[in-house]
């Protein structure tokens, strides 16, 4: 699934919706950002996974902080900060849960496998910062190229 690309799509939708104006080529587009279905059901059900993520005292109020003790404490792998500004978070998670027992095949691998990290990790981030988020895993470890673990960017709207 291409969130950039879908979220891009909706954006659109929305204004043309509200002018009265056709939607149809952009239903298109929309089906095509999502590509694989499967993975845009399993990030469907990380995000409303992560949605129900309120269980932990969260006395530090550093998102950055929040996020790696949720991934200890549910076990989601280790969490690695590579970078972070006001509008997006970009970390590596280390044994990954989605595609830590699976040997990295010769094949070629999709973009994204690991899409239900993607929704969980945006279904938290939503909830804490109560902002629309979305997240896309950018480099899988199964792509079997330099990573050594699964990196993924949450974009948070800055409005
Ligand atoms: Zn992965």
């Amino acid at each position: 699934m291409n969130r950039i690309l879908l979220e891009g799509m909706l954006k659109k939708m929305k204004l043309l919706l509200k002018n009265g104006s056709n939607i149809g080529d952009l239903k298109i587009g929309a089906l095509y950002a999502l590509g694989n279905q499967l993975e845009a059901i399993f990030y469907f059900i990380g995000h409303e996974l992560g949605s129900t993520i309120d269980d932990e005292p969260m006395e530090d109020k550093k998102l950055v902080n929040i996020l790696k003790q949720v991934s200890d404490s549910y076990h989601l792998g280790t969490f690695h900060l590579l970078e972070e500004n006001s509008d997006h978070i970009t970390f590596g998670l280390e044994s990954c849960r989605s595609c830590k027992d699976i040997d990295i095949p010769n094949i070629e691998i999709q973009q994204g496998f690991c899409s239900f990290e993607a929704g969980l990790f945006a279904g938290i981030v939503e909830r804490i910062t109560g902002k629309h988020c979305f997240a896309q895993e950018l480099e899988c470890r199964l792509s079997g190229k330099e990573a050594k673990m699964c990196k993924f960017m949450i974009v948070v709207p800055s409005e």
